[in-house]
């Protein structure tokens, strides 16, 4: 099965895309930790994207297409692929049509995740990851169970995102309602859109996912 999270930053894709990853073996596609490695590793993309993402602003449609088209390419992507932030734009939902169309493959179910502004400023604000597993955390919503160690592999170091504060925000929004929200009327077309309660807790958003993912 090969699915899309949609939703705006701090929605839940990343949280759910990674619960689905390990109960059905999917693979997780996220473009914002595969550019943070590009960042990281200072490839000519990572370069290229870091002051676009400290601006909260969106890398070029051109870079991700080609980013995303090699990666879906790749042979773990034949188990099912859960693209987490990508597509963004509609000329990237029109080159990833392309890309699928060029390589025999489909798309099963597209996901909006549905949350309002204010949440969306409180996750962010409270997000942080494991440096090591990258499991993903929250001040208030989801506490490691021992504090100050990861759940999943024991670390004691987590990271904080560098967009994640309310200045870069307020560009990532706008960013997500004028560029990113025009690709739900696109898949909605063609009859492929299923959105959700983002706002709910996270058991529950996972309960609807899969509910949308057996019908
Ligand atoms: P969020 O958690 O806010 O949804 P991501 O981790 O998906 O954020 O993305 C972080 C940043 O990486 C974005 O603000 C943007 O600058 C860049 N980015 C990620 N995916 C894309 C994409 N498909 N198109 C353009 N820019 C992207
Ligand atoms: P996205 O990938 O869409 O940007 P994340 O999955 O990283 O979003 O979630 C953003 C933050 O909100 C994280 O700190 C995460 O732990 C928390 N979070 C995710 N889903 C929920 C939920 N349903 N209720 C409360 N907090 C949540
Ligand atoms: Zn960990």
């Amino acid at each position: 099965m090969n699915i899309i999270l949609i939703g705006a930053p701090g929605a839940g894709k990343g949280t759910q895309a990674r619960l689905l990853e390990e109960k059905y073996g999917m693979v997780q596609l996220s473009t914002g930790d595969m550019l943070r490695t590009a960042v990281k590793l200072g490839t000519p993309l990572g370069v290229e994207a870091k002051s676009i993402m400290e601006a909260g602003k969106l890398v070029p449609d051109a870079l991700m297409v080609n980013l995303i088209k090699e990666r879906i390419a790749q042979r773990d992507c034949a188990k099912g692929f859960i693209l987490d932030g990508f597509p963004r734009t509609v000329p990237q939902a029109e080159a990833l049509d392309a890309m699928l169309a060029e390589q025999g493959k489909t798309l099963d179910k597209i996901i909006e995740l549905k949350v309002d502004e204010a949440a969306l400023i409180e996750r962010v604000s409270g997000r942080f990851t494991c440096e090591k597993c990258g499991m993903g955390y929250h001040d208030t919503f989801k506490k490691p169970k021992v504090e100050g160690v990861c759940d999943a592999c024991g670390s004691t170091s987590f990271k904080r995102r560098a967009d994640d504060n309310a200045e870069t925000m307020k560009a990532r929004l706008q960013a997500f309602n004028e560029q990113t929200a025009p690709i739900l009327p696109y898949y909605a077309k063609k009859g492929m859109l299923v959105s959700i309660d983002g706002m709910a807790d996270m058991d529950t958003v996972t309960e609807a996912i899969e509910r949308i993912l057996a019908g």
